[in-house]
């Protein structure tokens, strides 16, 4: 447990076929807030509370996406207590999966049936699933990451962000059981590299994201990641490449919003964030103009 935010809620609700019989509070650990720049990389301590990064100075001139992504998720209180790590390891928030006294025995639990993919599916995957389980990862600063090209330093290694989400292949990530998230670590951007963050909610605060989109573009490249809407978070290429060596402007910015789509497969219920995936790429694009 770090800020507990997300943990002690599932733990309260016994959304767990099995609650652990230890909770270990890693706060304990010292020296892991803190927020610099060295060695040619912004680098960012596992424990860093999500409300330094949003109010970081050099973390919002430099890495905009990422303090924007940070001021847009929860709330005041929960972003003094929520931290980076335990926002990039945090549970689905799939209502099937997250229901009161583990009452779904669902697929990511190891049961039979996904009960989104016939259900209520108005809030999951429009890119399809992993094993047939529908959940969309909710994170509003992974998608930052991964559009700013950042690593993750774990206790025991360093894993490239678009690497870290591993949805059902070893658990929500692709940390084991005994590693833990030290740092993020995040490349200096080259000059003229602008970042950008947006996020669609229901309500304008104390909200997950329906979907959310990142996008850094620098001389050199442009990267696009769009979170929300698969079980990890989603790297557009397709729209990537659309914009590659051009100048963008509103036409372009929309091409590239039809191509992070083109691969969609909405379920009955969500269609509606097609058009906002859409919408969300060619403003996030813009903004970087
Ligand atoms: C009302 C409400 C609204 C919210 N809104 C948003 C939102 O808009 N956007 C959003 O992205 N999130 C949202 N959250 C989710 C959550 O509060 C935040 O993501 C927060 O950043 C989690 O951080 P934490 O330190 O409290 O994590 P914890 O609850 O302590 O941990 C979450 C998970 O990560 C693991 N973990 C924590 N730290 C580490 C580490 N260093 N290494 C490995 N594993 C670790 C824990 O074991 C646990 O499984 C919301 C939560 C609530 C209750």
């Amino acid at each position: 447990m770090a800020g507990g935010t997300d943990l002690l809620g599932g733990l309260k609700r016994g959304i767990h076929p099995n609650a652990p019989e230890v909770v270990i509070n890693i706060q304990t650990i010292p020296d892991m807030e803190y927020i610099k720049e060295e060695d040619g990389a912004l680098r960012i301590g596992g424990q860093t509370r999500l409300r330094d990064i949003a109010e970081n100075e050099v973390v919002k001139t430099r890495y905009t996406a990422l303090a924007e992504a940070a001021r847009k998720t929860a709330s005041p209180t929960l972003r003094r207590m929520g931290t980076i790590g335990g926002n990039i390891c945090q549970e689905t928030r799939c209502w099937y999966y997250r229901a009161k006294d583990n009452y779904f025995d669902c697929k990511m639990k190891d049961g039979k049936e996904c009960f989104a993919a016939t259900g209520d599916n108005r809030f999951h995957s429009i890119f399809g699933g992993v094993k047939g389980c529908m959940a969309v990862n909710p994170s509003d600063t992974a998608p930052a990451l991964v559009a700013l090209d950042a690593k993750v330093v774990t206790s025991k290694r360093v894993i490239d962000a678009e690497k870290f989400w591993a949805a059902h292949e070893y658990g929500l990530t692709a940390l084991e059981e005994d590693e833990i998230v030290v740092e993020i670590r995040i490349p200096a951007p080259a000059a003229g590299t602008k970042s950008a963050f947006i996020k669609y909610a229901t309500r304008g605060s104390i909200d997950f994201p329906i979907v959310n989109c990142a996008v850094m573009v620098s001389p050199e490249n442009t990267r696009i990641c769009l979170n929300a809407v698969a079980p990890n978070p989603y790297r557009a290429v397709l729209a990537e490449e659309v914009v590659k060596g051009k100048v963008i402007d509103e036409a372009l910015a929309e091409a590239a919003g039809e191509a992070a789509v083109s691969k969609s497969k909405p379920l009955a219920k969500n269609k509606f964030k097609v058009q906002i995936a859409k919408t969300l790429v060619k403003r996030a694009l813009l903004a970087c103009q």
